[in-house]
């Protein structure tokens, strides 16, 4: 396993590992309870972080990530499948899971 992203939350986290599963890249979020415990521990010992199963999908998973950090929450993407209108950072379709170009 190969550590990909460290988290500010763990709803980033859970965005990013999503956002990984979604490109068919299996992660897994290290220090989830680890957030409760701020404050006693070290800052950077309680964040959580994001590996990857496959050592091999770290560099491609690095690539998605800060593509879709890079993405303005104030894009919309309509799907060029079913016309339905779609966030920024989505990389498919919410409603027929088509493919989306960048905005
Ligand atoms: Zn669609």
């Amino acid at each position: 396993m190969k550590r990909v992203h460290i988290a500010a939350t763990l709803l980033d986290a859970q965005l990013a590992a999503d956002t990984l599963a979604g490109a068919g890249i299996a992660a897994h979020i290290l220090n989830i309870h680890a957030v409760g415990a701020l404050g006693d521990l070290p800052f950077l010992h309680a964040q959580p972080e994001l590996w990857v199963e496959n050592d091999a999908h770290a560099e491609r998973a690095r690539v998605i990530l800060a593509e879709t950090r890079d993405v303005p929450l104030s894009c919309e993407k309509p799907c060029p499948h079913c016309g339905e209108v779609n966030p920024g950072h989505f990389l498919s379709c919410w409603h027929c899971d088509g493919g989306l170009s960048d905005c």
